[in-house]
């Protein structure tokens, strides 16, 4: 049993499938997928959704990667390497730094060059429909610092990628057919592959490449930070619902038409 006060991130998704011990709203096998990075990969992989290549070993890398920890840090604690060469010695100054603790396992991914792009979907079980509530950029430091250096004084400055906000954001209006796709696709696949699949809110999170095609390197089986952007409704939302609605009051619609329809089943876990 988890001990009262806990909070749900200092818990881990494998204690939360099996030792929380009061129904939840959302899939808990769902987040015990997205914690996982293979089985992540793989869920992607399975809706059709292009993902970037990963390697098993660092040895294998032979273009620009990025090195990952496995579970949700706010891209606490990443770094880029090109070559196995390259990889050794950024972990070492990654080591060094106290940034990377000895022996932690790593998961390398093919770094894509483009926009990050967060999209936050609902799905609901019980109209078994699809809604894209919000769109949203992150601002990572250092990442999003480097272009404000002169390149030649660029040197030595490691690029990190951790979160310290969300910048709202609205898609060209063409790409919307592809991201609905890849929703409905993505929520088709946890049906089959994570019985019951979806419940309520999720993000697939990615990078729009050269070719403005998306590259997804992420998703989360919940509610994300980005949310937060849009407690009064976002130029989504706006679309489909006459009043403001943030993620939060949408989960509580929910909730409350699954008491009225007797179907709570549907959508605790
Ligand atoms: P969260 O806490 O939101 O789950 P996380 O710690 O799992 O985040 P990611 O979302 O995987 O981290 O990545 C953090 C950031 O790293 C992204 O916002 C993006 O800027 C960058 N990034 C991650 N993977 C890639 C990739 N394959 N190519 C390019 N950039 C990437």
């Amino acid at each position: 049993m988890i001990p009262h006060g806990t909070l749900i991130s200092e818990v881990g998704a494998e204690a939360i499938e099996k030792g929380f011990g009061v129904p939840i709203f959302g899939s808990r096998k769902l987040l015990n997928w997205e914690s996982d990075r293979q089985l992540k990969e793989k869920l992607m992989k399975e809706s059709g959704i292009r993902t970037p290549r990963s390697f098993s070993s660092p040895k294998e890398i032979n273009t620009l990667a990025i090195v990952k920890l496995h579970g949700a840090r706010g891209g606490q604690g990443y770094f880029l390497a090109d070559s196995p060469t390259s990889f050794q010695e950024k972990k070492r100054i990654m080591e060094k730094k106290g940034i990377l603790k000895k022996g932690t396992t790593l998961y390398i991914q093919e770094y894509v060059v483009g926009v990050p792009v967060y999209l936050q979907f609902f799905y609901s079980p019980l109209t078994r429909e699809l809604e894209l509530l919000g769109v949203e950029r992150r601002y990572e430091t250092t990442v999003d610092a480097i272009g404000r250096i002169p390149s030649q004084m660029q040197e030595g400055v490691m690029p990190s990628y951790v979160v310290v906000g969300n910048i709202p954001l609205v898609l060209r209006e063409s790409l919307l057919e592809e991201v609905y796709r890849m929703g409905e696709e993505f929520v088709r696949t946890a049906a089959r592959l994570v019985p019951p699949g979806v419940i309520g809110p999720f993000c697939i999170e990615g990078v729009y490449d050269e070719n403005a095609e998306f590259v997804a390197f992420e998703f989360s089986a919940r509610i994300v930070a980005g949310t937060n952007l849009y407690i009064l409704g976002s130029p989504y939302s706006g679309l489909i619902y006459e009043k403001p609605l943030s993620m939060g009051r949408r989960i509580a619609v929910e909730i409350k038409n699954a008491m009225r329809s007797s179907s709570l089943a549907k959508v605790l876990t």
